[in-house]
């Protein structure tokens, strides 16, 4: 099979939003009077992002899953997304299963594919999603990094760490009981893009980002940008963590040989979670719980921004903790 082949077989849908789809030079959308659009881009390179084995339609679901929740960070509306795929060969199985994991997410969000590019060399996608944001009043209304106040609270949605928790699992420095391994296993593979939620916090937040490199080291982008500092509590985050034996969601039954050490620092510095990290004044408290449960997602308060520089860290008993946890850096 060659390449236009496969992308007649695979890649080439009927568009639906879009003006002109895949088949051509460029692909053509039309913006919707009074919105803006948001764009972002993010590229998954094996044997660094994923195994090299992983399984064909997890790695799908996940390629735009990251994408999308760029979008979800900035309150935007998926709307279409380019595909640029470098493989090592055509494998077509491999290449159903990956298209039906991606397709079947892009689905699930109305964000359809109109282009990209295919060529032949180590597996490598990258991909370029679209969105859009209300602008209301001559003013956008996306979620910036930038918007943090003094005194906002400070939310993270869903759970954290059980990805990190996985990887450790599978690179064999964690012994997880297999039961506990499919569920963190699912966060690792299949993340589920918060883009329900981040369309709700537009008006309520005032800063947003997607936890992708580690909580903190992301709190850490949206305190540089607002520049603001900020306390967070180590004890509320790790009880965020699905697989803490003391979470709501965890079966205490296992004996976990993993310190409270370890279950912070999957919690503060685990990476790969794809939860919003927001800020919000104390006064839309209610409007942060609505948004939550109008986009059946759970939000928690982890902390504070606060007007002096710097990151504090406290315990259950308001204790300054030390802060040494090292979000993901692929320089570093
Ligand atoms: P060009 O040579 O003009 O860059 P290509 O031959 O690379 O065009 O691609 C032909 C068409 O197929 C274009 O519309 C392009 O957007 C689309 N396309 C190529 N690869 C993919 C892919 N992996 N997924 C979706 N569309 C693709
Ligand atoms: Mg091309």
């Amino acid at each position: 099979m060659g390449e236009f082949d496969l992308i007649a077989r695979y890649f080439k849908r009927p568009v639906r939003q879009a003006v002109l789809g895949v088949g051509d030079d460029c692909a053509l959308m039309q913006p919707r009077p009074g919105t803006q659009m948001a764009i972002s881009s993010d590229m998954l390179v094996s044997g660094r992002h994923f195994f090299a084995d992983v399984n064909p339609r997890t790695l799908g679901h996940k390629s735009l899953a990251v994408n999308l929740s760029d979008l979800a960070a900035c309150g935007a509306r998926p709307l279409a997304f380019t595909l640029a795929l470098s493989l090592p060969e055509v494998n077509e199985p491999w290449l159903a299963a990956f298209a039906e994991g991606l397709l079947a997410l892009a689905d699930a969000h109305g964000c359809e594919l109109i282009g990209g590019d295919t060529t032949a060399g180590p597996l490598n996608i990258c991909i370029t999603v679209f969105g859009e944001v209300p602008v209301v009043n001559g003013r956008s209304q996306a979620l910036l990094r930038s918007g943090a106040q003094a005194g906002d609270d400070i939310y993270v949605s869903g759970t954290l760490g059980d990805a990190r928790l996985a990887l450790n699992t599978l690179l064999g420095q964690i012994d997880l009981p297999p039961e506990l391994l499919a569920t963190a296993r699912a966060r690792l593979e299949t993340p589920a893009p918060r883009v329900a939620l981040g369309q709700a916090l537009c008006g309520v937040a005032t800063a947003a980002i997607d936890v992708s490199d580690g909580l903190l080291g992301d709190l850490g982008h949206i305190l540089e940008c607002s520049g603001m500092g900020a306390c967070i509590e180590a004890d509320t985050a790790i009880k965020l963590v699905a697989s803490y034996p003391d979470s709501k969601r965890a079966t205490g039954q296992f004996d976990l040989k993993i310190s409270t050490e370890q279950w912070r620092s999957l919690a503060l510095a685990g990476g790969d979670d794809y939860e919003l990290l927001f800020t919000a004044p104390s006064a839309q408290r209610a409007a942060v719980a609505q948004a939550g449960q109008d986009s059946l997602t759970p939000v928690t308060r982890i902390g504070q921004i606060r007007a002096e520089c710097g990151l504090q860290l406290v315990d259950s008993q308001g204790q300054t903790l030390p802060n040494h946890y090292a979000s993901f850096d692929h320089f570093a």
